[in-house]
């Protein structure tokens, strides 16, 4: 018989209590008591969820507070040596958020997602100790509390150094066997808890092109865990792409099975004879976990029958593509979204019932009458969605097809010319990347809107007297190109898809992107267009407030399309265009209003490159031709900046320099200069802004540090290239935190000056 999995299950809270709870905590509004009865109930209830929905193998561990690379340095017991002296929690979110004393440590996205992870910084003096204390807890709490023997998650051995940066130049996988190690030592551990358990080891780096040098690893580290105790049995999970080359090590490693993610990593079918002529077993990951569409059960079952056939059923297990960490919870509170497209919607609770009714029906076995309502209700709806005449606008279809010119006419080194005559920055010119403090009352401000608490005529004047705020703290910094603030955008995202026809809204379908950092992408389920301007009002109400040059703020395509939940019939190119040209029409009314700046923000550019190269040129082709797509409607006067914020840029230099914005902004402050070096090999052209301080952490930073900062940066690129400003949005943080930062990073830079 086949059985049933979940790879993992979210943990933020369907109501984001964990959220909550742990800015209570932090804020010193709630104890740590507090903090722990709320983790414990949001596990069980996702346990009792998992179990009601009749899934066979569930997990345990997946709870994090924050982060699961995180939780798995303390498993190894490798906190860097700027955090000793913290203990507990207080030493957990040290690492995470920083502290006094101590800078936070890097935070990454997890392969091509919008989740972010800490990344591991290990030296060649690095030691390792095993803590298995929270993986135990969590073990015996499914047991206790909700009668489940769980499947324990881990992060796999391999991907973890993977993944880790070194201070020193070293190789983190040097460490490799002493880390086996440490995981053997977990196993043992692990193995006294029951007769029998399965340990899944998450290696998504196997899909990876980095997979290539880490092959000749894999039988060594698995052999050794797989000896470890014949009452644990190894699964090997991967997820995102295929794991072709992995796989044909898998087999010879002794682990009990692999998990492969059949949605997204379709070439996994290749390794099916290879995994048939093996005794392992295969965790076949067949229902998207990525993605909020009703799965098509029918076609789940072929493709599950396919898998049987070749595997055998004894062998197989059914389940979710990844762990559903990366979808909403449930439709439960939607109440809002029209039904129409609500019926062809299923969230995480509702991917479980996806998972099991797929399984009984490879099984033959009799489906539940609540099952085999949902059954026939899917047959229906997934039908009606293709057809529906709400995805269909023939005029954009058009406008899309019709398209003569593709990006802006004037090359770059001429544009730059007109545009420093026109904008008379500064050297060394100082700027922000769009938002300030999102307030309690600015959000109060726009939920009562929202609501229809307060009318339109109240709810601008609050938004205005924000962003004449914004101005006159800015002006008074002395920063040289000013921002409105964004206090009307709850989200880069869903701000412009809610303009947008073609897009639906959930109310409560958060998804984790870091720590308590929840995002709600909106849903595409049409063709895309825009009805009216956008930004207009309040970027030129915020330019009527002053005589600087005030930043127009925009989302670009390419990050509107990887942080939506986006429709699946019809190519993302296509859709891509539809995007690009929302923007385009915008730049065209921001610039017609008097504004000489844009920034169109990429910060999901990188997330949305493949995991395998041979993907890359054609991802590379469309996102750049996209992004140029929607600036070409800018006169080359018009100064175009884009703001990616991640820090790995080496591969990809040249496609940000092919992207052909006047100005860049990057994060470069948890990264150090390294990178910028790479922008100096390149003999990169345009205008770069490498973020001087971290904006994820609270601490402000001193005026000696960022001059060193800048001078450092003085030291890799000139200074007629350069601009100064944060690593990324200032909303997260509060303004006791923004005010000394930026009048610090403005007295910098006067003091470079010479001023
Ligand atoms: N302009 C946006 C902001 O400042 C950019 C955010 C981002 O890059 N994630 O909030
Ligand atoms: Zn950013």
């Amino acid at each position: 018989m086949i059985k049933s999995y979940v790879t993992g299950f979210a943990r933020i809270g369907e109501q984001r209590e964990l959220k909550r709870a742990l800015e209570a905590y932090w804020s010193g509004k709630a104890d740590e008591a507090s903090l722990q009865k709320c983790a414990k109930e949001l596990r069980v209830r996702h346990w009792k969820y998992q179990k009601d929905a009749g899934i066979d193998v569930i997990s345990s561990n997946d709870f994090s507070f924050y982060d699961l690379v995180l939780d798995t340095i303390f498993t190894l017991g490798c906190v860097p040596p700027r955090f000793v002296g913290l203990s507990g929690l207080e030493q957990y979110f040290a690492l995470a958020r920083g502290s006094k004393n101590a800078v936070a440590m890097e935070m990454t996205k997890w392969f091509n997602t919008n989740y972010h992870y800490i990344v591991p910084e290990l030296s060649r003096e690095s030691k390792f100790s095993l803590n298995a204390d929270k993986i135990i807890a969590e073990y015996t709490e499914a047991k206790t509390e909700a009668g489940i023997k769980t499947k324990i998650n881990l992060i796999g051995p391999i991907t973890f150094l993977a993944l880790a940066k070194t201070t020193d130049g070293s190789d983190a996988l040097e460490h490799l066997s002493r880390v086996c190690e440490v995981y053997a030592e977990l196993l043992e551990r692990i193995s006294g808890l029951d007769d029998e358990i399965l340990v899944q080891f998450d290696e998504p780096i196997f899909v990876t092109d980095r997979a290539e040098s880490l092959l000749k690893n894999i039988v060594p580290v698995y052999s050794r865990l797989s000896r470890v105790s014949s009452s644990l049995k190894l699964i090997v999970a991967t997820y995102f792409e295929h794991a072709n080359e992995a796989c044909k090590e898998l087999v010879k490693s002794g682990v009990y099975g692999v998990a492969l993610d059949f949605v997204y990593g379709e070439k996994n079918r290749d390794v099916l004879e290879v995994l048939a002529g093996s005794n392992l077993v295969l965790f076949a990951g067949v229902i998207d976990g990525r993605n909020i569409w009703k799965s098509d059960i029918d076609k789940k079952l072929a493709l599950v029958n396919e898998i049987a056939a070749k595997i055998g059923k004894d062998r197989l297990f059914v389940g979710t593509s990844c762990s559903l960490l990366h979808v909403p919870y449930t439709l439960k509170y939607e109440n809002k979204l029209s039904s129409e497209v609500k019926s062809w919607l299923s969230f995480g609770v509702e991917k479980l019932d996806e998972v099991a009714i797929v399984t009984a029906l490879a099984n033959k076995t009799e489906l539940t009458s609540a099952q085999k309502a949902t059954y026939e209700d899917n047959k229906t709806s997934a039908a009606a969605r293709l057809n529906s005449p709400l995805i269909h606008d023939n005029a954009v279809q058009s406008r899309v097809a019709s398209l003569d010119k593709f990006e802006r006419s004037t090359p770059y080194a001429e544009r730059i010319k007109l545009q420093k005559e026109a904008l008379k920055y500064p050297e060394l010119p100082t700027t922000t990347i769009g938002s300030f403090p999102q307030t309690a009352e600015l959000r109060a401000v726009r939920n009562a809107y929202k609501k229809g608490l307060i009318d339109t005529a109240a709810y601008e004047a609050d938004i205005k007297k924000y962003i004449d705020e914004c101005i006159v703290f800015q002006e008074e910094c002395g920063l040289d190109v000013l921002v409105h603030g964004e206090p009307e955008r709850n989200d880069m995202v869903e701000y412009f898809g809610e303009q947008l026809k073609g897009y639906a809204f959930s109310e409560n379908g958060w998804v984790q992107s870091y720590g308590s950092r929840c995002v709600k992408p909106p849903l595409l389920y049409g063709d895309v267009s825009r009805p009216e301007p956008m930004t207009v009002k309040w970027i030129s109400y915020a330019q009527s407030k002053t005589d600087k040059i005030v930043k127009g703020m925009l989302t670009g395509p390419v990050t509107i399309l990887n942080w939506s939940f986006v429709r699946d019939d019809l190519p993302r190119a296509q859709i891509a265009k539809q995007l690009a040209l929302c923007i385009y029409d915008e730049i065209d009314d921001l610039q017609k209003a008097g504004i000489k700046i844009v920034q169109v923000d990429e910060a999901a550019f990188k997330e949305g490159y493949p995991l395998r190269r041979e993907n890359i040129p054609a991802y590379e082709k469309f996102a750049v031709d996209c992004f140029k797509l929607s600036v070409s409607s800018a006169q080359p006067q018009t100064q175009i900046h884009t703001h990616m914020c991640y820090s790995e840029f080496n591969d990809i230099i040249k496609t940000i320099e092919a992207m052909d914005a006047d100005v860049i902004s990057i994060e470069t402050a948890r990264s150090g200069n390294e990178l910028l070096k790479i922008f100096k090999q390149a003999g990169y052209k345009q205008e770069v802004g490498p973020g001087v301080y971290d904006i994820h952490s609270p601490r402000v930073p001193s005026v000696d540090e960022l001059v060193a900062q800048i001078k450092a940066l003085l030291e890799v690129l000139p200074k007629s290239q350069l601009w100064i400003n944060p690593d990324c949005g200032l909303k997260t943080r509060k303004w006791d935190e923004v005010r000394p930062s930026l009048k610090n990073m403005t007295q910098a830079v006067r003091i470079i000056r010479g001023e």
